[in-house]
């Protein structure tokens, strides 16, 4: 069937673009990783902190790094799986109805593992 395959020079085109993202979301992790290390000293460091105004934005910058250490976390396993796929032939596959997911989402998202539908009926879901 017509577009239900990527060629081979396609889908190295998808692993190159899927290493890249990889390479980034690692540096982003410790990045955040180095940050987080110095909001922890910052905040052992001021122990009576209920009359420090610096406390609030210690806490709301711990929590916002840990928030993107996690959303980083999820990004990486998709990107895994997404690579994945790439080594066993099933990448731009939906890997829930087996449809081909088109190219224009895979450009956009090279890491999606549902076609357009599927998603929108698992954002539906949600
Ligand atoms: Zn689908």
């Amino acid at each position: 069937m017509e577009n239900s395959r990527l060629d081979a020079s396609t889908l190295e085109h998808f692993r190159t673009v899927l290493e890249a993202q990889r390479a980034e979301l690692l540096e982003q992790t410790a990045h955040h990783e180095t940050s987080l290390a110095e909001v922890r000293v910052a905040r052992d460091g001021e122990s009576d902190d209920e009359h420090d105004p610096e406390g609030p934005t210690i806490a709301s910058e711990w929590s916002r790094l840990t928030g993107l250490q996690e959303a980083g976390a999820r990004e990486l396993t998709v990107i895994d799986k997404a690579l994945a796929r790439v080594e066993n032939g099933s990448f731009g596959i939906c890997t829930s109805c087996g449809n081909p997911i088109a190219r224009a989402r895979l450009d956009a998202r090279p890491a999606a593992e549902l076609c357009i539908d599927c998603a929108r009926r698992a954002e539906e879901r949600h």
